[in-house]
């Protein structure tokens, strides 16, 4: 049972700064940050696992059964340039089991991502394992040097970044550097052998699970915390902004944020993308009763109309300017509404598919003839 938790939309600077890594594009480029009246400096949540972890050390969740399974949803805030499916303030989902490192956690995630996501189209997962620090630490002093190597083959930004964080190099979108990093030594071939143990458990559980994934091990997220296993969904009808949603374990982030050492792992999926991925929407069949005034003296009556009508569970729609029956009639066509009550010299209905239209009672025999 995940239990939902809500942290507050801005936090010291601080925890993302340093929960984040310094290194990362998101602390460097895309915190909207300001100072408040005390001169703290305050941070628009970019990412929910920082909070979940600074929530978990100050509320004493260590001292509960472990895991501590949690859920939130809400807005996020990073400072990149708007385009198709990326937002300046967007909307996410996530999901956290802190206190195991059984690989069964995170496969139970990946699972759990992808039967949220079941309804998006052309819907993909890749996988991979970065290790432990030490490893990957180690694997970093190799990946930069042998890059620097290579560097007049490299795109000007990689090159730029090669000594803070040469790995980002995998997420280039530039040809040379893409064939460059094809050929690279890869951190998968370096994890020890309890990590590789780990993600070998990670793999045969989704197997079991008869998830169909991909092994990539150039997947690198952006965000320095992960440990061992990391994961990304992506839907092929996005276009550049393909991530649905992704993330992995970090089991050094919650010591890190001033706890005692606890493996967590965890995703987040960008409910807007989500949405943008669904298949087109089915026109359903058109419904609603507009209420139409032919006479100015029946306007009070039209509302009361209107009020009976939803009421009774009727989408309705009133008249709330002064235009003409025929202006009217064409507010109904664009609302895309079933049936118009016309109140003039009689209480009329006109069936807006048939154009048919007839005398009717009142109210009631409205709602038998739209039920
Ligand atoms: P991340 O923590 O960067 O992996 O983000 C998790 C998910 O949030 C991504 O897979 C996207 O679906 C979504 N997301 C991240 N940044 C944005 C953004 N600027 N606008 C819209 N969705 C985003």
């Amino acid at each position: 049972m995940y239990e939902y938790v809500e942290t507050p939309v801005f936090e010291e600077t601080e925890l993302f700064a340093r929960g984040i890594g310094q290194s990362t594009d998101v602390v460097q480029k895309e915190m909207f940050t300001f100072e408040d009246k005390a001169g703290r400096s305050l941070t628009l949540r970019p990412e929910g696992t920082a909070p979940i972890c600074r929530a978990y050390v100050e509320h004493g969740m260590h001292k509960r059964a472990q895991p501590v399974k949690l859920w939130y949803w809400g807005p996020f805030f990073r400072h990149e340039a708007p385009q198709a499916g990326r937002f300046r303030q967007f909307s996410q989902v996530g999901a956290e089991v802190l206190g195991t490192d059984e690989p069964s956690a995170d496969a139970e995630l990946i699972v759990l991502l992808s039967q949220l996501l079941e309804g998006c189209r052309e819907v993909s997962v890749r996988i991979s394992s970065l290790g432990n620090p030490r490893t990957r630490s180690a694997y970093r002093d190799e990946l930069r040097d042998w890059l620097g190597a290579r560097e007049g083959e490299l795109s000007e930004p990689v090159r730029a970044r090669l000594d803070l964080n040469p790995l980002r190099a995998f997420d280039s979108d530039d040809a040379g550097t893409q064939a460059v990093m094809a050929e690279a030594p890869k951190l998968i071939d370096r994890l020890d052998d309890e990590d590789a143990e780990h993600f070998a458990a990670v793999r045969s559980l989704l197997d079991d699970a008869g998830l169909a994934y991909e092994v990539d091990p150039g997947l690198v997220r952006g965000l320095d915390y992960y440990t061992r296993t990391v994961f990304e969904f992506e839907s092929g009808v996005l276009g550049a902004q393909a991530a649905l949603g992704g993330g992995g374990r970090y089991d050094g982030l919650v010591e890190l944020l001033g706890g005692s050492p606890t493996p967590g792992v965890g995703w987040a999926a960008g409910i807007e993308r989500i949405l943008l991925a669904q298949p087109e929407p089915v026109e359903g069949p058109p419904r609603g009763v507009f209420v139409a005034v032919a006479k100015p003296e029946r306007r009070e009556e039209a509302f009361g109309v209107a009020n009976d009508l939803r009421a009774a569970g009727v989408a309705a729609e009133l008249e709330h300017t002064t235009r003409s029956l025929k202006g009217q009639l064409k507010q109904a066509d664009r609302l895309g509404v079933r049936h118009t009550v016309i109140l003039g010299d009689a209480f009329e209905l006109k069936d807006m598919e048939t154009g048919e239209q007839r005398e009717v009672d009142g109210v009631q025999e409205v709602l038998r003839e739209v039920a």
